[in-house]
């Protein structure tokens, strides 16, 4: 039985997609953190170069993707769709489980299809220094990698957990030429302040968001780079998506479920994003799930509100799903996906009931990443894990309809620098964390009050 549906170098997308072309209605303003009020583009050049501030707002259905960024997509793209069909014998389900492979890029996950991209077009506008903050690892080292190949210098601010955490991750930065800080650090104001008042702090990705920023506003070479949540960002990573929707006509099915997880929503909209343009424009009937962890419900759980981006209220003020900017979630270790809030576009999808959302624990997570692993025989990144579980349940639930379903997940990574957490699950020092309900409301009062 064929399992592998492969495209060539040639059929790379030419395009980006963006869905605001297509949403039923328009994404609410970005708001400037100090005024509130709309955010023009001159209000965020300091932090983004003025060709992503244009995508970032742009309403064209299509963006071309410059040939310099094809020709190093094509180091690892286009990345395989796979036929489960071993995990669907364990499961002995009629269902048909697919998954797109992004652990198949170079650092070992989706985010360098957006990092490539960045790269690109700060490189264009003539600057040589990126400023970035990362939790797990993943989006720092895939900028590092970006930059490096730009020859452009990168600044990271990483989670101060991670940092002694996942030596490792820091090891691959470094190898790639970036300059690696744990935050909050002294380097920054914001840093300084956060430590004096708790000079142990652990870190969240608000604040090292809120440093990265810092940098980037106060050094004119200097820009920052974020690796989800933007609406520039999902549109880069539609790619996914695109040869997605090409190989599952090769292996002569549609999808009846589309399934990511979802940190700041990058990966999720990347595969989902393309379903939606043909559901909206042509009529298909695409269920599209994202999964977030229990620890961090924030589409399941969060007000669909305006709130900053950051803990320091540095960077621009969104409508999203949002847990409020100062909560701190549980030390999950799934690290990429404990972001406060999700990005505008899935928020306003979710509003609309187009997008579905579910929570699921890390110990049932951690089971089917293990099972997946047993089968497919690729360990996945706990992020992606979480998508795992979510196609598996559905897999089950189809057998349990005796159904025959096509479900389609993206596996946006391996686990191979995750292996701290696979130890600690099979020592089982793994804990389901119930929802933070009495956090969450503490830190959904501090929302900025927003009058427009
Ligand atoms: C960063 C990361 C995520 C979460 O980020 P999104 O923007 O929600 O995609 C998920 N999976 C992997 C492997 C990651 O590196």
């Amino acid at each position: 039985m064929q399992t592998q549906f492969n495209l060539t170098q040639n059929d790379i997308p030419k395009q980006w997609y963006n869905i605001q072309a297509d949403l039923p209605q328009p994404l609410p303003p970005t708001l400037h953190p100090l005024t509130m009020q709309p955010a023009g583009p001159a209000d965020m050049e300091p932090l983004f170069p003025m060709e992503l501030i244009l995508q970032e707002v742009s309403q064209e259905r299509y963006i071309d993707i410059p040939s310099e960024v094809r020709d190093i997509y094509a180091l690892y793209r286009p990345t395989p769709l796979m036929r489960a069909v071993r995990l669907e014998k364990a499961l002995g389900t009629p269902a048909k489980i697919f998954y797109k492979y992004e652990g198949a890029s170079p650092c070992g996950s989706h985010k360098a299809n957006t990092a490539i991209a960045q790269a690109f077009f700060n490189k264009a506008a003539g600057i040589t220094k990126l400023s970035t903050e990362t939790g797990a690892g993943q989006w720092g080292s895939a900028l590092a990698m970006a930059t490096r190949f730009f020859d452009m210098e990168c600044k990271v601010y990483m989670v101060r957990v991670s940092y002694e955490q996942k030596p490792y991750r820091r090891s691959v930065m470094q190898l790639f030429g970036a300059s690696v800080t744990p935050s909050p650090s002294n380097e920054t104001e914001s840093g300084r302040g956060i430590l004096a008042s708790d000079p142990d702090c652990p870190g969240t990705l608000g604040m090292a968001i809120s440093e990265a920023c810092e940098v980037a506003i106060k050094n004119v070479d200097t820009k920052y780079s974020l690796g989800s949540v933007l609406n520039h960002v999902l549109m880069h990573q539609t790619v996914i998506g695109e040869e997605t929707l090409m190989q599952l006509d090769m292996a002569g099915v549609e999808a009846d479920v589309v399934i990511g997880c979802v940190g700041g929503g990058s990966n999720f909209g990347g595969i989902a994003l393309p379903f939606l343009r043909n559901n909206l424009r042509d009529g298909a009937k695409t269920r599209l799930v994202g999964v977030e962890p229990m620890a961090c419900p924030t589409m399941t759980k969060g007000l669909y509100a305006f709130d900053y981006g950051d803990t320091a209220k540095m960077a621009p003020i969104v409508k999203m799903h949002t847990l409020g900017h100062d909560f701190v979630p549980p030390r999950i270790h799934a690290g990429g996906l404990r972001y406060h809030g999700v990005a505008p576009i899935l928020a306003l999808g979710h509003h609309l009931g187009l997008i579905d959302a579910i929570a699921v624990h890390q110990v049932p997570t951690f089971e089917a990443a293990a099972l997946f692993a047993h089968s497919e025989g690729i360990i996945p990144a706990p992020e992606s894990a979480h998508a795992i579980r979510a196609a598996i349940d559905e897999a089950l639930d189809a057998k349990a309809k005796e159904e025959e379903r096509v479900i389609v997940f993206n596996l946006s990574g391996h686990g191979f620098l995750d292996l701290g957490s696979y130890d600690a699950y099979l020592g089982g020092r793994l804990e389901d964390y119930a929802y933070p309900e009495e956090l969450i409301r503490t830190s959904l009062q501090k929302l900025p009050q927003v009058t427009l």
